[in-house]
């Protein structure tokens, strides 16, 4: 009997372990074929991005040569409707005469109940169901306090993730999938479109495929890793990696990512070099995020990690939304970062605290809005760091501090854009101010004269954020946390 791989959030033909396992299963017979399903209402229920839809359907065609070069026919089906799902995965895998069906777990509730109907299906029919753990390096939950707890804190899940990668001698990548004799079954075309999801971003931001992604990574650990620690804060500068949208649609796996990292490190996954230490950590974040959504899962049904913050009354206000959204709020360095968002489909990680932190705090909005509209608009979208990174940022989330975290987005403008070059490339109509004026242009400090200021195409601020730092501070005291410190 055939196997079949199904393809999801894990475009890649290297270091896959679901294909890893179904090569394997279907080696001795009548081969391997592949599946994906395009589920567009899935997809807009979930807010995947116009750009995020792009990149996985450029990413799938390139997929697709990988696997024909391993003579593996990718098979493409559109399910009308969501529910529709299992029922495809049913009919290709009786149609291809497959006895097992092997697939890489998503984690989200609605992905596993997906997963869960599928597997019942199949079942019924006789057909095998094989699911691996292949999102994180380390399976989720295995990551554990010494009390058998999930962990509910970074940097004591950090230590213990290091110390279970080192126990197991690594998370080594998987040898590369050789081909298998042909079988005589037609890859699906790849469309180049899906109908809803129609991006306005230049495509050549994100080059497809698992070829470009391992360029841009050993480009990265060789020529801009080392300096990660002291550049990765500072948006005008390429000081990250860019790899998310690569980890988000699976065309890099964290294995692949981390094995990089721990080579440009001799060997150590932590220390000595405070370049790869500092990434693979940022790497063990995404890991973190993951095994807080395993373990907390109200976090998918949009509720706040820490529950007494549901009781804090947000506001709905969709003017100051839409400010926000379009970069127009007044505050440069938030202005700057939104308009990068809407052209690219990426934010900076220091700029998306700055602006998630600003919506939550300063504009006191629903943290939810704007983890929806990250969503919308990110090609890395990817459930668990967004919702994680916007709870941190609203404080509903996992954040330790002791205190209430609030930034002032001026001053965190200017230490991490000190001249400013990351807001005068994104927002034009200020590039003439000195380094001064530009990250608060109508302030009295700023010394723009009166007339510059009134010929600004560029708006007044929308809020005061001293005014707005003492109302959400009231609101956090008010349902009873403390804000000390
Ligand atoms: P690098 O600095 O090169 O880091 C390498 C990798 O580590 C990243 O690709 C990512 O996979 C992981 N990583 C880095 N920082 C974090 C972090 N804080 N949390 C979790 N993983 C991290 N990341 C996403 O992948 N998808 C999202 O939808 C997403 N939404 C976010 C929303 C908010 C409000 C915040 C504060 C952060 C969010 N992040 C998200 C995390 C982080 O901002 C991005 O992963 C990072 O900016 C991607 O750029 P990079 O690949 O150059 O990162």
């Amino acid at each position: 009997m055939r196997s079949l791989v199904w393809f999801r959030s894990d475009l890649r033909s290297t270091d896959n372990t679901a294909l890893f396992g179904a090569t394997h299963a279907g080696r001795s017979d009548d081969g391997c074929v592949a599946l994906f399903v395009i589920s567009s209402e899935e997809w807009q229920r979930h807010d995947f991005a116009p750009v995020r839809v792009e990149f996985m359907l450029r990413n799938l065609a390139e997929l697709s040569r990988s696997l024909a070069a391993l003579n593996i026919p990718l098979q493409i089906v559109t399910a009308d409707r969501e529910k529709n799902v299992p029922l495809e995965v049913l009919k290709i895998a009786t149609e291809h005469h497959c006895g097992s069906v092997h697939f890489n777990r998503e984690y989200e509730i609605d992905e596993q109940a997906r997963d869960t109907a599928t597997t019942a299906l199949l079942e019924a029919d006789s057909i095998s169901v094989h699911p691996y753990d292949d999102q994180t390096a380390l399976a989720p939950g295995i990551v554990r306090t010494l009390e058998d707890r999930p962990f509910t804190v970074f940097t004591p899940f950090k230590k213990r993730w290091i110390s279970t990668w080192l126990e197991q001698g690594g998370t080594p990548v998987l040898p590369a999938p050789t081909p298998q004799r042909t079988i005589p079954i037609q890859s699906s075309v790849v469309p180049s479109i899906v109908p809803g999801f129609v991006s306005q971003v230049d495509p050549s931001h994100w080059p497809a495929g698992e070829d470009s992604a391992k360029a841009s990574l050993a480009e990265f650990t060789s020529q801009r890793l080392a300096l990660y620690k002291s550049d990765r804060d500072f948006p005008a500068i390429s000081g990250t990696s860019k790899a998310s949208a690569y980890l988000a649609s699976g065309v890099l796996s964290p294995r692949q990512c981390i094995a990089a990292a721990v080579a440009a490190n001799r060997g150590a996954i932590d220390g000595p070099a405070p370049g790869p230490t500092h990434w693979i950590s940022e790497i063990i974040w995404r890991e973190f995020y993951v095994n807080v959504l395993c373990a907390f899962p109200r976090v998918c049904r949009h509720r706040a990690f820490k529950p007494a913050t549901d009781r804090i009354r947000w506001s709905h206000d969709v003017a100051l939304f839409d400010r926000w959204k379009t970069g127009t709020t007044g505050v440069p360095i938030v202005d700057a970062a939104m308009r990068q968002l809407n052209t690219t489909g990426w934010m900076h990680n220091r700029l998306r605290m700055v602006a998630a932190m600003y919506l939550s705090k300063d504009l006191f909005i629903d943290w939810r809005w704007g983890e929806k509209y990250f969503m919308q608009t990110l090609v890395d979208g990817f459930f668990a760091s967004n919702n994680g990174g916007w709870q941190w940022s609203a404080s509903t989330g996992t954040d330790a501090a002791p205190y209430f975290r609030i930034f002032n987005p001026v001053s965190q403008s200017r230490t991490y854009d000190p001249d400013g070059a990351f807001i005068r490339a994104y927002c034009p109509e200020l590039k003439d101010l000195d380094n001064e004026a530009i990250h608060e242009p109508y302030s009295d400090k700023a010394g723009v004269p009166a007339l510059m200021r009134s010929k600004l195409a560029y708006p007044e601020p929308v809020v005061d954020h001293r005014l707005a730092r003492d109302r959400v501070i009231e609101a956090f005291k008010a349902i009873g946390t403390p804000v000390g410190g």
